[in-house]
């Protein structure tokens, strides 16, 4: 063992230090593509701890990689290069009462969304932030990320839903940021630089969040448009029409539907008709006074009428709406069953979304034929998910991958977009980042960076240690 190992294991004990022979499912990352054989995983059980840990690997120079749930889909909670620590939140689970008249409640990092979804259950409070994995992401993970998700379009995203933290620093210094307040500017927003730092500035250990009035009523349609121009037009009428209202607008295409009803069985299609794209829509309200289902009927309607929408159903009961919801969230798993994939989180002007499915369709198809493309993601905040297969029959993409990824890349970003929407960079985009960050943003990043830890111990592979040209 060595030095700091037995550091470590003095600080924490046998149930928070997991020596390396052990350590293997915390080792790779959640789509198998990253990692490397940890010193050991540390597993703190308070805040003084990960101090401790923080202290002593920052003493000896040794990298750390905080980790959550490990649902992170650039590779940014795991090792770039052996013998690093893995700080595990998990032990760090639990939380205070929420607090009905102020709409907030405090939580520890480790804490998973799912769990916190069902303390809410009844409360009359609702924490925002739904994504398909959130039965095993973690709050410190969903702040490290700045996480999305189905509902950001109206809630914002994480950084919107953290009003205070808890952060320990990279040489063991605990900042103690946990005011319950959204309006606090005394001084820079601290709390909004941790958002979407991916573990490269601190290790979130505490977090007090903004929760919202549960809704008392809801209506959710499943719709079949004929291609992604009918859904902007569809989707940008909706929006006007239900406001507030509308929480859920999701959008995914054939060739999706297609490969997760291949590959899931347990999916079911409702509808007789079958279309180029399809809508998952959700209105939804903490007041019961206002007929919620009348909007959706009226809209679709109109969208009928206009030969926007082909055909529409609307939820008949909690069991249908939970099928729609799968039939949208099990998109990722259906192309991952079907074989090799290529993820593209990218983010456009949401007018701008038929523009850009028609310019990254035909530049993919330029450089790889037959490339199947199987875009779905968030309409009403223009988060694409542009996932590609291979060609039917092909068991890779060629070698093209970078350069399909570095093309759909600058697509986004020259429409006024970003190449990296919500799942952030980790060691997936760091390289990408590098490129096409100007120089600028670089230098800054850098410099906040160097002043927070110096000595980059803090998740070094993540967002590109850049050269600070
Ligand atoms: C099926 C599926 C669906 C998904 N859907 C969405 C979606 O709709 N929207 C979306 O935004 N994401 C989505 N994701 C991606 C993923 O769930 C999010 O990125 C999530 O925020 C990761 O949380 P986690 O706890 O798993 O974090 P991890 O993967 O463990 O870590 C993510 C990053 O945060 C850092 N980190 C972890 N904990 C801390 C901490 N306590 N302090 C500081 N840094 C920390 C890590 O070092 C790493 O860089 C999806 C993933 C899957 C598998």
């Amino acid at each position: 063992m060595t030095e700091l190992a037995e550091r470590l294991s003095d600080i924490l004990g046998p149930k928070g230090w997991i020596p390396a022979a052990d350590a293997r499912p915390w080792t790779r990352d959640w789509l198998d593509r990253y990692g490397a054989p940890p010193l050991g995983v540390a597993r703190p059980a308070a805040t003084a701890e990960v101090s401790a840990v923080l202290a002593a690997a920052h003493a000896a120079g040794v990298p750390v990689v905080p980790q959550g749930g490990n649902t992170g889909l650039c590779g940014g909670a795991v090792l770039g290069a052996p013998g690093g620590v893995i700080l595990s939140l998990a032990r760090m689970a639990a939380r205070g009462e929420p607090d009905a008249a102020s709409g907030s409640i405090e939580v520890e990092a480790g804490l998973v969304l799912q769990a916190l979804h069902e303390a809410l259950d009844g409360s009359g409070l609702m924490f925002p932030m739904h994504l398909g994995a959130e039965g095993s992401a973690q709050i410190g993970g969903l702040i490290g990320t700045n996480a999305g998700g189905s509902h950001a379009f109206r809630f914002g995203m994480m950084q919107d839903l953290v009003l205070g933290l808890e952060v320990v620093l990279a040489d063991g210094t605990v900042w103690n940021g946990l005011r319950a307040v959204q309006k606090d500017n005394a001084g820079y927003q601290l709390r909004r630089l941790f958002c979407g730092s991916e573990g490269t500035l601190g290790v979130v250990t505490r977090a007090v969040l903004k929760l919202h009035p549960a809704p008392r009523q809801r209506a959710t349609a499943l719709l079949v448009l004929p291609d992604a121009a009918a859904t902007v037009a569809f989707g940008t009428r909706l929006r006007a029409e239900a406001g507030d209202v509308l929480t859920g607008l999701e959008f995914f295409s054939e060739i999706g539907l297609e490969l997760a009803l291949r590959h899931i069985p347990a999916l079911s299609y409702p509808l007789g008709t079958r279309g180029g794209c399809y809508l998952l829509v959700e209105v939804a309200s903490a007041s019961d006074c206002m007929p919620l289902e009348d909007i959706l009927s009226a809209t679709l309607e109109w969208g009928m009428g206009e030969g926007l929408v082909l055909d529409g159903t609307i939820a008949a009961s909690q069991a249908q709406r939970a099928a729609f919801w799968r039939l949208r969230e099990e998109q990722p798993e259906g192309q991952r069953l079907e074989g090799a994939q290529l993820k593209h989180d990218v983010a456009v002007p949401p007018g701008r979304i038929a523009e850009f499915l028609r310019a990254a369709g035909a530049l993919c198809e330029r450089l790889l034929p037959g490339v199947r493309v199987n875009p779905f993601g968030h309409l009403a905040d223009g988060n694409v998910h542009y996932n590609l297969s291979p060609p039917e029959g092909a068991a890779d993409f060629d070698g093209r991958a970078g350069e399909i990824g570095l093309a759909v890349a600058r697509l986004a970003t020259g429409m006024g977009g970003s190449f990296a929407a919500e799942h952030g960079l980790g060691q997936a985009k760091a390289g990408l980042a590098d490129t096409l960050r100007s120089p600028e943003e670089r230098r800054l990043m850098r410099a906040l960076r160097r002043a927070l830890d110096p000595g980059e111990t803090l998740n070094p592979w993540a967002l590109a240690p850049a050269d600070g040209g």
